[in-house]
């Protein structure tokens, strides 16, 4: 059978790996960090996942937490500062629940698993001399280091790049004790123009149930003076004061939260990048890219493990019915193209919520909070940002869009 080595054991890596040895490949995984570590550490993301990505985890038998994690809902849009409060304010349901699964939870489960399956789970730091040694012993080398230095084999593609430096300077945070909405569990978007968004939803972490906070800081904005924070202590009493200055409106919910526990923050800025699917080796040989190592965006939307996810499962399809043949160059660029053709709208759609919308976003998203049918279809783009593709980012089809609704209204 054919022999896969995935270096990398987050979600692109341990999915796609589960995958292949639910197909009878021989897979190894070269994790940097054991099951444990992953599972004391801080935490890694807010890794929101929705309906599309979710079921391919449904699909391998891997989604361990859907009756345990507590379901997001719908979407809930406002923006306004604190003199106005909200001035655009929407929200509704999505067709489908979303969830988020603490990945210090979700990765030591998964390598578990993927040993339980018969996969070879090695603890190691990949290097390049490493990654020479493991095409010789493997058909195919896939590379999902995330933000990992290994990334940098594959080159930036600057035409599919739309910044060359982040945007926000992002702190997340998991906290117990905030107030429940009255409505419905939802995917809260708090846009403060030009300072940046509150974005929180509900998950599910190592103590239970919580609440994460990803609060967006425009750099060098009034929100972003998180350099004196030293302690947990320090960062929870930041976020709150922050809430309070800058979203008042949602600051009640807040009022007595705490952490989840010490490693329960995170802070950090990510420079949104695109890369080159092929990593070409010093000898000439080829390894191919997978996950955040090809594309790369803020949070703010919350895409990463959604694309991880959809690629995981796009891989699997593709290393599969190739059958026999050779995993060559113009195969591995014309996955990575298929790739991309999906992955761009993510890209897209959180790149676009970065910088100030042009005035066809600022009409549809007002519109929005008038008729539910549109506010409906933004809540789903974050299930699936491709749905955007054909009329968001252009003014005419735009407007289409909101007289056909209108309309049918
Ligand atoms: C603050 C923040 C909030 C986020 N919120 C969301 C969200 O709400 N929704 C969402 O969909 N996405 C979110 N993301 C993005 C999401 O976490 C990532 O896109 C996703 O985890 C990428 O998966 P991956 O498998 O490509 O990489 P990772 O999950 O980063 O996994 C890579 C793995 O490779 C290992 N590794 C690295 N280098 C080496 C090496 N040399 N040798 C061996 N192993 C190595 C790492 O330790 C790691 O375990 C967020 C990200 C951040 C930073």
């Amino acid at each position: 059978m054919r022999n896969i080595t995935i270096v990398g054991a987050g979600q692109a890596g341990l999915q796609l790996g589960i995958g292949l040895l639910n197909k009878g490949y021989t897979v190894r995984i070269i994790s940097n960090r054991t099951g444990e570590e992953i599972a004391k550490g801080k935490i890694l993301s807010s890794q929101s996942m929705y309906d599309m990505a979710l079921n391919h985890e449904r699909e391998l038998g891997i989604a361990f937490w859907d009756a345990e994690c507590p379901p997001i809902e719908g979407a809930h849009i406002r923006a306004g500062n604190a003199e106005t409060g909200p001035m655009l304010d929407f929200r509704s349901r999505m067709s489908a629940n979303g969830q988020s699964v603490d990945q210090r939870i979700k990765m030591p489960r998964w390598m578990d698993e993927f040993e339980r399956l018969g996969g070879d789970l090695v603890i190691g730091d990949v290097d390049m001399a490493e990654l020479e040694r493991l095409v010789d012993t493997s058909d195919l080398v896939l590379v999902a280091t995330g933000k990992g230095e290994l990334g940098k084999l594959f080159e930036r593609d600057s035409a599919r790049c739309t910044f060359d430096r982040p945007q926000r300077a992002i702190a997340l945070t998991y906290v117990h004790g905030m107030v429940p909405r009255e409505d419905f569990t939802a995917l809260n978007i708090n846009i403060n123009p030009g300072v940046g968004e509150l974005v929180h939803f509900p998950a599910l972490t190592h103590t239970g149930p919580c609440d994460i906070i990803n609060i967006e800081c425009v750099i060098g904005g009034p929100m972003d003076r998180w350099d004196a924070v030293k302690t947990p202590a320090d960062h929870l009493a930041m976020t709150k004061a922050l809430i309070a200055e800058f979203f008042p409106w949602e600051a009640p919910r807040f009022r007595d939260i705490r952490l989840t526990d010490d490693n329960g923050i995170l802070f950090g800025r990510v420079t949104p990048t695109v890369r080159n699917a092929i990593g070409v080796l010093p000898s000439g040989r080829t390894v191919l890219g997978l996950g955040d190592v090809l594309v790369l965006n803020d949070p703010m939307t919350g895409q990463g493990s959604n694309n991880a996810s959809k690629g995981a499962s796009m891989y699997l399809e593709a290393i599969v019915s190739h059958g026999q043949a050779g995993f060559d160059r113009a195969w591995m660029e014309a996955l990575a193209e298929q790739y991309w053709d999906y992955a761009q709208w993510s890209a897209r759609f959180t790149n676009s919520m970065l910088v100030p919308p042009p005035p066809h976003v600022m009409q549809f998203l007002g519109t929005c909070c008038q008729n539910g049918t549109l506010a409906h279809r933004f809540a789903d783009a974050f299930n699936d940002p491709k749905s955007l593709s054909s009329w968001f980012y252009d003014p005419e089809a735009t407007a289409r869009v909101i007289e056909e609704t209108a309309l049918s209204a």
